[in-house]
C-alpha cells in the first residue's frame, strides 16, 4: 500500500485492551471460560483456534455484540462491557466484506464519519487520503460490485480504520480471497496496522496465517486460552499436546523420562532431553519438527540416531517431506530442502537421520 507517509487517523491515540474473567455460557455450553487477555497498544493480537473454540463468541463480547456472563471488557481502561456496539468506536472487518452494495467506494467510507457527524469537505479528503492508503485512489465512483474480492476487502478495511478506531477487529478477513491474495493482503494489512499504530485483534482457524501476521498469538481450546506467546514461543515451545498438534506439522513421540539427561521412547529408543528439560520421573511428549531432524551421512553425528526406510515422498518445492518409518517402527516426517540431502531419496531408500538434543522440546503427556 502507499500514500502520505504523514497520514494519521482521527483521534488516532491506539489504546490497549483488557479482559478479565470473561465467561459466556449458551444452555450447557461453556464458549468462553474465565478468559483473561491484554492486547497492548500498538499490538496486533491473534486468536488463534479450531472451529468451536469460542473465537467468533470473544469477538462478539468485544465488539459489544454478545454481552459475557461474568466478566470484563476494558478499552483503554474504560469499562466497555455493557456499552452499546456503536458507542465502541470499534473497527472491524469480516470475511464477507460487508459492503453496502447500493453505495459507492467512497460513500461506504464515509459512512462511519457520516455516522460522527463529520462535515462533508473533510469527509470527502478524509476519504481520499484512506482511499489511498489502501492503494484504490481511483475507485471511490465505483460500486462493491464492479471490484474484485481483494479490492472489497481493502475497501472494508478503508471504512474500518477511517475514523481512528481505538480497536480493529479482523474476522477471518481473508478466508474468501484466493491463497496468493491471502497473504498479499496479509502483508498489507501488518504494514497498515503498524503504521496507523492501530490496535488490533485478529481472528483465525489458519495457523500459518497467525504465524506470518502477529506480534502475539492466543491459542484457544474449548472457550479457553491454551497458550498465549510470540509466534516463535508457540511454534517452538507449544505448552501441551494440543498447541504442539495444532501448529505446524509435528512428530509427538511419547517417552518416559526417568531422572537422567534422557527418555526412553515407547520402541525402546534412548533420546537425549534438552539440557533444561524436567527430568524426574514422569511421561512425557518430545515434539520434533519435520525441519529439525537431520539426514545423516556416513560418519555424521548426532545425539540421537534413527536407522528407517522411506515409506512416502511429498515434493513441496522448496522442500521434500518424506514420511520414515524406523527399524523399530516408529514412523516419523521429516522435512528437507534440496540441497540437505546428497540425492533426492527414492521410496524403500534407507536413511539414517538423527538430532541433538536441543532440536527437540518437551512437552507434558496429559
Ligand atoms: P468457528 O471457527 O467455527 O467460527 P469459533 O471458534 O468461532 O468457531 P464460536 O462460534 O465462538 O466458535 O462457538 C463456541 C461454542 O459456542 C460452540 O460450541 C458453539 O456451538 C457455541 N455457540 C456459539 N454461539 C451460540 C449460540 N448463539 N447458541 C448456542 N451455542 C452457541
Amino acid at each position: 500500500m502507499t500514500g502520505s507517509p504523514t497520514y494519521t487517523v482521527a483521534g488516532s491515540v491506539a489504546q490497549g485492551m483488557h479482559i478479565k474473567g470473561v465467561t459466556r455460557r449458551f444452555g450447557q455450553v461453556d464458549a468462553l471460560t474465565g478468559i483473561d487477555l491484554a492486547v497492548r497498544e500498538g499490538e496486533l493480537l491473534t486468536i488463534l483456534g479450531p472451529s468451536g473454540s469460542g473465537k467468533t463468541t470473544l469477538l462478539k463480547v468485544i465488539a459489544g455484540f454478545e454481552q459475557p456472563d461474568e466478566g470484563t471488557v476494558c478499552l483503554n481502561e474504560l469499562d466497555i462491557t455493557y456499552m452499546p456496539p456503536a458507542k465502541r468506536d470499534i473497527g472491524m472487518v469480516f470475511q464477507n466484506y460487508a459492503l453496502f452494495p447500493h453505495m459507492t467506494v467512497a460513500e461506504n467510507i464515509a459512512f462511519p464519519l457520516q455516522m460522527r457527524k463529520v462535515p462533508k469537505a473533510e469527509c470527502a479528503s478524509k476519504v481520499q487520503e484512506v482511499l489511498k492508503l489502501v492503494d484504490l485512489p481511483e475507485f471511490g465512483d465505483r460500486l462493491p460490485k464492479q471490484l474484485s474480492g481483494g479490492q472489497q476487502q481493502r475497501v472494508a478495511l478503508a471504512r474500518a480504520v477511517i475514523f481512528g478506531p481505538r480497536l480493529l477487529l479482523l474476522d477471518e478477513p481473508f478466508g474468501a480471497l484466493d491463497r496468493k491474495l491471502r497473504e498479499q493482503m496479509q502483508l498489507e494489512v501488518r504494514r497498515l496496522q503498524r503504521r496507523l499504530g492501530l490496535t488490533a485483534l485478529f481472528v483465525t482457524h489458519d495457523q500459518e496465517e497467525a504465524l506470518v501476521l502477529s506480534d502475539r498469538i492466543a491459542v484457544m481450546n474449548k472457550g479457553r486460552i491454551a497458550q498465549l506467546g510470540t509466534p516463535q514461543e508457540i511454534y517452538q515451545s507449544p505448552v501441551d499436546r494440543f498447541v504442539a498438534g495444532f501448529i505446524g506439522e509435528s512428530n509427538l513421540l511419547h517417552a518416559r523420562a526417568d531422572g537422567g539427561n534422557e527418555a526412553t521412547m515407547d520402541d525402546g529408543t534412548r533420546v537425549a532431553l534438552p539440557l533444561d528439560a524436567d527430568t524426574e520421573n514422569r511421561d512425557i511428549g518430545i515434539l520434533l519438527r519435520p525441519e529439525r531432524a537431520r539426514y545423516l551421512k556416513e560418519g555424521d553425528q548426532a545425539d540421537t540416531i534413527l536407522d528407517g526406510t522411506v515409506i512416502e515422498i511429498v515434493y513441496m518445492g522448496e522442500t521434500t517431506k518424506y514420511r520414515l518409518r524406523t527399524d523399530t517402527g516408529v514412523e516419523l516426517i521429516v522435512r528437507w530442502p534440496l540441497g540437505a540431502v546428497r540425492h533426492a531419496l527414492a521410496m524403500h531408500e534407507r536413511v539414517a537421520i538423527g538430532w541433538d538434543r536441543n532440536d527437540i522440546h518437551v512437552i507434558q503427556w496429559t
